[in-house]
């Protein structure tokens, strides 16, 4: 058996989900949205399902597709990509761990931001290649430059970001990334950058990839997943964008890990990226309305929430909201005693973990996300009774 898989134990996805439905919980914890997902597409895959091909696609994705990707990012991101700097992958996680074993030799460093989300170290250190950890700074997790700076050793082949980012729902500014693209030009460092939440974006913040900065443009891999985009979080349908000879090279790697990705969900989805700005804004604001009724009653509720640009999460600050548990207790103690399930941030870290944060998914009726805020706001006041909060300073 392969000991660094075998160390492994089960995501904290799968067994915060797993608590949720052996205990009939709300579940809050795993990023997904309750709703079927947008009728346009569900109906288009299940047209094509009867009406076109079952067979085997093209190993890069339907050409189709690939189109209304390049179409989709130039008319919302203003990138220009050819086809053969496109290819379909079965998810943002295929598509990750295609760029890491194609891109990677053993001995390579990479360095990865903490917190993280959760397939990267695990997928580095498969790969036979060695994590170098930076760490984000609460309460607005900026990018530590230096930190990167001084984690790059001659050893260093890439650099993996995630903006926006899961859990923290921070962004990377066009400003850093221009002081990226020197770091990168000057240690010739590739750049993946995994970029699911890019449609996932409020209060006016702007996606910006690396992609459309000139020294990163030749360096950088942007991974997409339609899961995000559409709500559709089981389709499992993403890709890669890079200049064609890292296209080239990832290719090769997926052509065996999953080798094509299903056709029906590709035409779908290539419709769906088709579908006009207004729609896409309309997605967002049913989003954007969750989000705001979450972290309204969160704060009605007597929590302290941080500031969260994008994504599905708003967050809290379990010490600020005079609890006194650690967050891997909260969350542990949520599920079965308020019937409430949420990830604990230490579950997205490799080493020194941050303690004091909970992310909470907002992608539910509001009417889910009402019965979750009594549950806990009750659960909240029961803490704080029993003495758990902390003392005072
Ligand atoms: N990267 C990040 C940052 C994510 O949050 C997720 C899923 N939430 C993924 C990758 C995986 O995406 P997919 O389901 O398309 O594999
Ligand atoms: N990306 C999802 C989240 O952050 C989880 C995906 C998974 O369960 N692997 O909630």
């Amino acid at each position: 058996m392969n000991r660094s898989i075998a160390r492994l134990g089960t995501t904290i996805f799968e067994h915060m989900s797993g608590l949720a439905r052996e205990t009939g919980a709300i579940n809050l914890g795993q990023g997904f949205p309750d709703a079927q997902g947008p009728p346009e597409l569900i109906e288009s895959a299940a047209r094509a399902l009867r009406e076109r091909s079952n067979q085997y696609p093209p190993m890069r994705g339907l050409p189709e597709l690939r189109a209304a990707v390049a179409g989709y990012y130039a008319a919302h991101q203003g990138l220009a990509l050819a086809d053969d700097e496109i290819v379909v992958t079965s998810g943002a996680t295929e598509a990750l761990a295609a760029c890491i074993l194609a891109l990677l030799d053993p001995g390579d460093e990479v360095i990865l931001v903490q917190p993280l989300y959760d397939a990267y170290a695990p997928l580095v250190e498969r790969a036979g290649a060695v994590a170098r950890f930076v760490s984000l700074a609460p309460p607005d997790w900026r990018l530590p430059l230096d930190a990167v700076r001084a984690a790059i050793t001659p050893r260093t082949r890439m650099l993996l970001l995630n903006t926006p980012h899961n859990p923290t729902g921070s962004m990377i500014s066009e400003a850093e990334l221009a002081e990226l693209a020197e770091l990168c030009t000057a240690h010739d460092l590739l750049l993946v950058c995994d970029e699911v939440w890019e449609a996932m974006v409020f209060d006016g913040s702007r996606h910006v990839s690396p992609l459309a900065i000139p020294g990163l443009r030749e360096r950088s891999v942007k991974i997409g997943s339609a899961g995000k985009i559409f709500s559709l979080t089981g389709w499992k349908v993403g890709w890669v964008c890079a200049a064609p000879p890292l296209a080239g090279v990832i290719a090769r790697a997926h052509q065996f890990l999953t080798f094509t990705t299903p056709p029906a969900l590709q035409w779908a989805v290539a419709g769906g990226l088709a579908l006009p700005a207004e729609w896409h804004e309309a997605h967002r604001r049913v989003h954007a309305e969750g989000r705001a009724h979450l972290a309204r009653g969160l704060e009605q509720a007597g929590f302290a929430v941080l500031p969260s640009a994008a994504t599905w999460f708003q967050h809290i600050d379990l010490a600020a909201s005079g609890i006194g548990l650690a967050d891997t207790g909260f969350c542990e103690r949520a599920v079965r005693e308020a019937g409430v399930a949420t990830i604990p941030f230490s579950a997205f870290y490799a080493q020194a973990p941050e303690t004091r944060f909970v992310r909470l998914c907002f992608t539910k009726p509001l009417a889910v996300l009402d019965e979750a805020l009594e549950r806990l706001a009750a659960f909240r006041q029961r803490l704080i009774a029993e003495g758990e909060a902390p003392p005072r300073s």
